[in-house]
């Protein structure tokens, strides 16, 4: 049974692991680079090791240091947390060699998992419907060319190891085929090390549907719902909700069956998300399985009163699941708004640097996963997630009307945040009808919107600023004619 846990994360994702193992009884351990000395990770786990410089290469992604610090401080287990070593398969075998209990897949599952080609493959082995595209790794440039006409432009060009909307790009004709496939390549090299490239279809007013996984060790599987995580800039998701306006029951069900059927054809074991694109035309198409805890898992948490963290570390001790398909059932609807240090208006460029004061918002029913602290920094050297704001309601508007709240009441000094265009797309009609697409930021010109709400804004503020200078103005005179009234008390107590 694990004990003693390393969370080899940092953020509010290494928080959220330390919370639900404190409940547990369960000791933790965190690891910081120069960077985080004074995070809260740090000063929330049981222990803490310093693990090296602030670029993740020399620290969070260590292997080698992390694995002393796993063995010199009798860690029984680790959580890798989303991003980092979560989804790196050799890191996973080498904890498994180490008998260190790795909450997650098998390094095995993760391999197939991690490689989106040979993932596409088991898929259309288990009859789960993948998007068309080439049959296999494009060997180069010419080869992509032949494909991207057969089967008409426009199409994107993948990495199979790409991630968090890196590695992938759309292209419309030849010449941005040829540029596109050395960007990818490129991007792929820096961030792995490795690149190798299929094509596919690219499907346009198209939906980003994901569904919680969930295996364990003796292969009892389910599916806990799905999030609809459609608003995306530059294919990185923004704003996730569950459930998805467009998946009833019957949907659900059927697309459940398949996700199952996925996680058998990889052996997949403990939590995972499998990623599907839904076509205009109501198609599902399988596009890649994340093999760790999603970033907006909060929201499916929320809806099924789990902790996805509690049964992750159950399904790591080999514990059978607690409940059947026909248990789980939905409650409710969640949403879940991405706060990140960044700047809409500068092509949504990180934006960091310290915060000298913080308000976090609360109230029924809204969760803030975050690391913010008055005083905290937000560094430049990891991702511009800065909190993960999630409301629930009884009804969509009340989920909807309570994350509206919540985002007036989020106040962050010191750095650009994406909360302006939140507010502008929760009170846009499309967003409320439920009117989504991976392009809707473009579709909609949602930040031309947000520029005239923050006119808007400008101008009502300075009318309030108006107004309570004027009221103050008059409770001030008011207070300083009494104080003059009085005046011999006044002298007298100065004397
Ligand atoms: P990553 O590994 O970066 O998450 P994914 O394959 O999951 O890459 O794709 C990320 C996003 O890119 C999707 O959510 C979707 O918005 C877009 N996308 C990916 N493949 C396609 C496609 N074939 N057609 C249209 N959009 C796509
Ligand atoms: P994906 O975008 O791959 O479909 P998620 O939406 O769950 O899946 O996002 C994972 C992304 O989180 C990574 O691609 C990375 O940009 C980001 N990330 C990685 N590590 C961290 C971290 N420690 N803290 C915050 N964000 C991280
Ligand atoms: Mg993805």
């Amino acid at each position: 049974m694990i004990e003693k846990v390393l969370i080899a994360n940092r953020g509010e994702i290494a928080l959220r692991v330390i919370r639900t193992c404190k409940r547990l009884g369960i000791k933790t351990v965190a690891v910081y680079s120069d960077e985080d000395y004074d995070s809260l990770h740090v000063k929330q786990a049981t222990e803490a090791y310093h693990i090296g410089e602030a670029s993740p290469a020399k620290s969070y992604l260590n292997q080698e240091k992390i694995l002393e610090v796993i063995l010199s401080s009798g860690a029984d287990a680790i959580h890798p947390g989303y991003g980092f070593l979560s989804e790196n398969s050799d890191f996973a075998t080498t904890c498994e060699k180490n008998n260190i209990n790795f909450i997650g897949p098998s390094g095995k599952s993760m391999d197939l998992c991690g490689d989106k080609m040979q993932c596409k493959a088991a898929m259309l082995k288990a009859k789960v419907p993948t998007v068309p595209g080439s049959p296999g790794l494009v060997k180069d440039v010419e080869e992509a060319l032949k494909i991207a006409n057969d089967i008409d432009y426009p199409v994107m060009l993948k990495s199979v190891y790409g991630g968090g909307g890196r590695g992938i790009r759309i292209v419309t004709n030849d010449n941005e085929l040829r540029e596109g496939f050395e960007t990818v390549t490129s991007e792929s090299i820096s961030a792995v090390g490795k690149s190798a490239i299929i094509v596919e279809k690219f499907l346009e007013k198209t939906r980003h549907i994901e569904y919680q996984m969930c295996r364990d060790k003796h292969g009892n599987a389910v599916h806990i719902f799905e999030r609809e995580c459609s608003i995306q800039r530059r294919n990185q998701k923004l704003i996730e909700q569950t459930p998805s306006p467009v998946v009833d029951q019957e949907t659900r069900d059927r697309v459940g069956e398949l996700v199952v059927k996925a996680s058998e054809a990889v052996d997949y074991t403990n939590l995972g998300t499998a990623e599907f694109l839904r076509a205009d035309n109501g198609e599902f198409y399988f596009i890649e399985i994340n093999a760790r805890l999603q970033v907006e898992h909060p929201i499916s948490e929320m809806v099924s009163g789990l902790d996805f963290v509690k049964l992750q570390i159950d399904i790591a001790n080999g514990e059978p699941l607690p409940f059947k398909q026909k248990d789980l059932k939905m409650n409710g609807y969640a949403i879940e708004c991405r706060i990140n240090a960044e700047d809409t208006f500068l092509d949504f460029a990180p934006s960091t640097g310290p915060v000298p004061d913080v308000t976090i918002p609360s109230g029924p029913s809204v969760r803030c996963d975050t690391y913010l602290y008055p005083g905290c920094t937000v560094s430049p050297f990891y991702d511009s997630l800065m909190a993960k704001l999630c409301t629930w309601g009884q009804t969509f508007d009340e989920s909807r009307t309570r994350m509206l709240t919540a985002l007036n009441d989020f106040y962050i000094q010191g750095v650009e945040t994406s909360i302006p265009l939140y507010k502008t797309i929760l009170n846009s009609e499309e967003y409320k009808k439920g009117d989504l697409s991976t392009d809707f930021l473009k579709r909609y010109g949602m930040i031309d919107k947000l520029t005239e709400d923050l006119k808007k804004e400008k101008v009502e503020k300075s009318e309030a600023a108006i107004a309570a200078a004027i009221v103050h103005s008059e409770f001030f005179k008011s207070r300083i004619q009494k104080n003059s009234s009085s005046s011999s008390n006044w002298k007298y107590k100065l004397d």
